[in-house]
């Protein structure tokens, strides 16, 4: 290399390999490091990998968006029956005092 860094050849065939599986950290809280620009696990200290956890956010914030349109459509809807109901009762608080007299 022309920086003076040495490399040695890796040779697949005298290396010895193993492979701890990857676990699903399903805890709450994450660590966000911003020395080594990493994310960690608050509670067992699993290493999050960021692009992950970036994209399971962007995921939950736009299923957020759909949630809150369907919610702020019910809104309206109950609110238009809502209004309905606050007429009838009206009405028939009327039709109520009438009956009395
Ligand atoms: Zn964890």
């Amino acid at each position: 290399m022309e920086d003076g860094t040495k490399v040695i050849r890796f040779d697949p065939d005298r290396a010895l390999i193993r492979i701890r599986e990857a676990k699903w950290c399903k805890h709450p809280r994450i660590i966000v490091c911003e020395k080594s620009r990493s994310l960690e696990c608050d509670v067992c200290g699993a290493a999050i990998d960021p692009f992950d956890f970036m994209l399971r956010w962007a995921k939950g914030d736009r299923c957020l968006e759909a949630r809150k349109r369907q919610l702020e459509d019910e809104v309206k809807r109950i609110s238009g029956s809502l209004e309905e109901l606050k007429r009838e009762e009206k009405n028939l608080k009327a039709r109520l005092r009438r009956l009395k007299s």
